[in-house]
């Protein structure tokens, strides 16, 4: 079995700047580093880690070349990843002495894929395999129609929140993530809580609370209590809770299984600084030990 993720690749460009920079201020940066970043990329990498098969379904600009290679380095397949005529998708993210940021995002080539590439991406898919959406990209739709037909099994993590983004694929959906702040942006947009919109599971996941699974068929909620742990960064933990809950579904693991293993995955991220390139391997996961 294996992951289709059809999902964004971004570089993010941090700079280190005394202040964050005021309207019309022209400010030298004392520092730049540049990270994977992206959510599809950040769950691509979370997904291999955790020992799945993952095609990354994405596309990059002639500046991009590093980022598929890094995909690559952690073990992501990146065949499908088009190299086109746009930028690469980017942040341009300034931290100043305080921490405090400033980011502006480019989408360029995410939002560039077409059909075609989905087509000739998907030929390769087979009966229950799992496609992984989320809205950094263009073509969501497409994909959850074609994976659909397809006998796959689709499931959106639904951020950067769009209330019309996720109406549009959620006929297709068999899964559904999202965080707090997203449920309830969902249910204000649509009048119905997350887990009464007709797809079979949905977890809402709740930080430092945990996450609670909805199994719309059985009618049941249950709710997993987070690891107690020391935060410093909770970025990518979302993304990393996705993708390791994924790569346990597509290995055969029963969704109890698959949360708690994903838990394990998100309370190591939010302990460490970065994104993809700080995620944990399933061997960490497994031996890590928690309050
Ligand atoms: P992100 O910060 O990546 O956007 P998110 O908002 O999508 O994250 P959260 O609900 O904040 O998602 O966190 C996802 C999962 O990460 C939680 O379900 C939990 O398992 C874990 N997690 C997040 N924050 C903490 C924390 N402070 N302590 C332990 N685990 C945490």
């Amino acid at each position: 079995m294996a992951i289709w993720n059809l999902g964004s690749i971004n570089a993010d460009m941090v700079y280190a700047v005394p202040h964050l920079p005021g309207p019309g201020e022209t400010l030298a940066a004392t520092g730049l580093e540049r990270f994977l970043g992206g959510k599809g990329a950040n769950m691509s990498v979370a997904a291999a880690r955790a020992g799945a098969h993952v095609a990354h379904i994405g596309a990059v600009g002639a500046d991009g070349g590093w980022a598929v290679e890094r995909l690559t380095e952690y073990g992501v397949d990146t065949r499908f990843v088009a190299r086109l005529d746009h930028a690469t998708g980017h942040a341009i993210i300034a931290v100043d002495d305080a921490g405090e940021n400033q980011i502006i995002l480019f989408p360029g080539a995410n939002r560039q894929i077409g059909e075609a590439q989905l087509g000739e991406a998907l030929g390769g898919a087979s009966d229950g395999d799992i496609l992984l959406i989320q809205n950094e990209t263009s073509a969501q739709r497409a994909a959850a129609h074609l994976a659909r037909e397809r006998g796959l099994r689709v499931c959106y993590a639904a951020a950067p929140f769009d209330a019309q983004a996720v109406q549009a694929v959620l006929p297709y959906l068999d899964l559904l993530i999202l965080n707090q702040v997203e449920a309830a942006q969902l249910q204000e947009a649509t009048g119905s809580p997350p887990e009464k919109l007709g797809v079979r599971d949905v977890i809402v996941t709740l930080g430092a609370q945990g996450a609670a699974h909805f199994d719309s068929e059985a009618g049941t909620r249950r709710d997993y209590p987070a690891h107690r742990v020391e935060a410093v960064d909770t970025t990518g933990a979302g993304d990393t809770f996705t993708g390791y809950v994924l790569a346990a579904l597509d290995l055969g693991l029963p969704m109890p299984q698959a949360i708690g293993q994903a838990m394990r995955a998100a309370a190591l991220m939010v302990m460490r600084h970065g994104t993809a390139d700080v995620i944990p391997d399933l061997k960490e996961v497994l031996e890590a030990r928690f309050a």
